[in-house]
């Protein structure tokens, strides 16, 4: 059964005029290309695909917004760390990020996702200063766990846990073998109602 039934892709915002209003709840999720933010997203709202909206030509370049339940986002911010992109395209999301980081209220949280065999690399850790600016509590999600053993999955959670500084909370995560799944979305749940995480 689907987490939220109705969930809908509202619109991709390629300029910061174009975001939807700026009310109610929304939690944003960013990682760097291939990190698994698409699988964790799909496996988070359970439903198969939905994120692929966020893939389809034209939209990697730009923050996508789902409504979760009237009022709730999840916002879907673009992949970044390819190499190949040029730099005009680069500053463009980085103008945008900043521009959606600066101005939105609505804005509760911010999910990041790391491949767990390559977890905080520069990139990633420039968007967790991104959040730590607004002072956004901030989730990391250590993907593809079910890549790594479980004592080499536990180190690394430590390893983060422990760079972080408690600064942020951590996880492991699979979307193939739903681990941690209920965890990331006891968060999401939490941010977007805001109540308090336990
Ligand atoms: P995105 O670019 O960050 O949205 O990444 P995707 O969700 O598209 O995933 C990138 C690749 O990693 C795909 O081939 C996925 O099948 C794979 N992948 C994503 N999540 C997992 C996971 O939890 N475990 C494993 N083994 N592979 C995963």
């Amino acid at each position: 059964m689907s987490l939220f039934p109705h969930v809908k892709f509202l619109l991709g915002a390629h300029q910061p005029k174009q975001f939807p209003t700026d009310d109610g709840a929304e939690v944003a999720i960013a990682g760097r290309s291939n990190a698994g933010k698409s699988s964790a997203i799909n496996a988070m709202i359970a439903r198969q695909n939905l994120a692929r909206s966020s893939k389809t030509p034209g939209r990697t370049q730009q923050i996508n917004f789902f409504e979760l339940v009237p009022g709730q986002r999840l916002v879907d911010l673009p992949g970044y760390g390819f190499a190949k992109v040029p730099v005009n395209v680069r500053r463009h999301w980085g103008e945008l990020l900043l521009s959606y980081f600066g101005q939105r209220q609505s804005l509760k949280g911010v999910i990041v996702v790391m491949d767990a065999r390559h977890p905080l690399t520069n990139i990633d850790s420039e968007m967790i200063e991104l959040a730590a600016t607004r002072l956004l509590p901030l989730h990391v999600l250590l993907t593809k766990s079910d890549k790594l053993s479980r004592s080499v999955a536990l180190k690394t959670l430590a390893e983060v846990r422990k760079a972080l500084a408690g600064g942020a909370t951590v996880q492991l995560f699979s979307a193939t073998a739903k681990t941690g799944v209920d965890e990331a979305r006891d968060v999401l749940k939490t941010w977007l109602t805001n109540r308090s995480l336990a």
